[in-house]
């Protein structure tokens, strides 16, 4: 059996796996697609010591980095079960099963999408999903965000001090935010808020957003907005959904962890997006994984007689 097994290959998992590798760790590496979300990424700023670098590029430099250390790699495998009986037991969609004496989630998560024409066509072509990281892009321009919830006006503030102007469409009639972030917002100049706003359509040029289509909810009347850059910020869905009932979620669906990154289940342990950390870095998810490794290695030298 594995000392440490992994399920997920972006940041966190990676992290996780090479610092359990280092520990001289038997260490088994499980992703669906290896790279995670930074996979889909263009433009990255924020990682720390290096000025800009591109999805692909980081991913490539990850995984040559795992590489180095004696990690089974099993990309393009999904795990859709995870059973104990002494010994924790992965189950993957293709029905082989895995051993190991502990367990490191690191599933991470995707944005929830609106569904509608367009959005998939212009993603990454002024579809944004996280405005930590493209909000720079849309510097002196019109944008809206979609989701008048906490993080859809978290979004709003923050892009509304970079962009020249944000509408935020809520589906609701009223905003689901805290009474602070929704005064915060409208004391600032160059945020909108429409409420009962059903986005139909996001509308293009064919290589670019130029605007969308939304329909008033209690008029049932269509319009069109012209913008350079969409922000969806309808929720973060946590890829766990296959873990309910094995280890404690929130009730978004995040797993539960300690500072140790410790699941409810002793030996399970997660981090990176799929956690109830707050906030979804890669820089973070990196961090999460070293230190839930740290935890799992622990686990293992207290309970090396089990
Ligand atoms: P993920 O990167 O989501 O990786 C999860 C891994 O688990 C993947 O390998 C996946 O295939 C695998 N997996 C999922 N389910 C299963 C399963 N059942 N079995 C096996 N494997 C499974 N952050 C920044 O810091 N800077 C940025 O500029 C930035 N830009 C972003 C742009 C976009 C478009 C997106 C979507 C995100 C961006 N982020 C950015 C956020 C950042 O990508 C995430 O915070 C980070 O990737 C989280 O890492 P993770 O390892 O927890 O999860």
């Amino acid at each position: 059996p594995y000392e440490v097994l992994v399920v997920g290959g972006g940041p966190a998992g990676a992290a996780a796996a090479i610092y359990a590798a280092r520990k001289g760790l038997r260490t088994g590496i499980v992703a669906d697609k290896f790279g995670g979300q930074v996979a889909e990424t263009v433009g990255i700023e924020n990682f720390i010591s290096v000025k800009a670098t591109e999805g692909p590029k980081l991913v490539a430099n990850l995984e040559a980095h795992v590489r180095d250390y004696e990690v089974d790699i099993m990309d393009n495998q999904k795990a859709v079960k995870l059973a104990s009986d002494g010994l924790f037991e992965l189950e993957l969609a293709s029905g082989a099963k895995l051993r190991s004496r502990t367990v490191l989630l690191a599933t991470g998560a995707r944005w929830r999408e609106m569904n509608v024409p367009g959005e998939k066509e212009y993603r990454g072509k002024g579809v944004a999903y996280c405005p930590h990281c493209d909000g720079p892009l849309f510097k002196g321009k019109r944008v809206a965000v979609i989701g008048g919830g906490n993080s859809g006006i978290e979004a709003a503030i923050d892009l509304a001090n970079i962009v020249e102007h944000v509408t935020v469409l809520e589906f609701d009639s009223k905003l689901r935010a805290d009474d602070v972030l929704q005064r915060k917002a409208a004391s600032m100049g160059n945020i909108k808020i429409i409420t009962q706003a059903m986005t139909t359509e996001v509308t293009g040029d064919g290589t670019r957003v130029n605007g969308l289509n939304y329909t008033d909810r209690a008029t049932g009347e269509s319009h069109h907005i012209a913008l350079a850059g969409i922000f969806v910020q309808i929720g973060l869905v946590p890829n766990a959904e296959w873990l309910k009932g094995t280890v404690d979620l929130t009730p978004r669906g995040e797993i539960i962890v300690d500072e140790r990154g410790q699941t409810s289940v002793p030996g399970v342990f997660a981090a990176g997006d799929v956690t109830n950390s707050p906030y979804k870095q890669i820089i973070i998810a990196m961090g999460s994984g070293a230190n839930a490794s740290l935890g799992a290695f622990d686990y293992l030298i207290r309970h090396s007689d089990d």
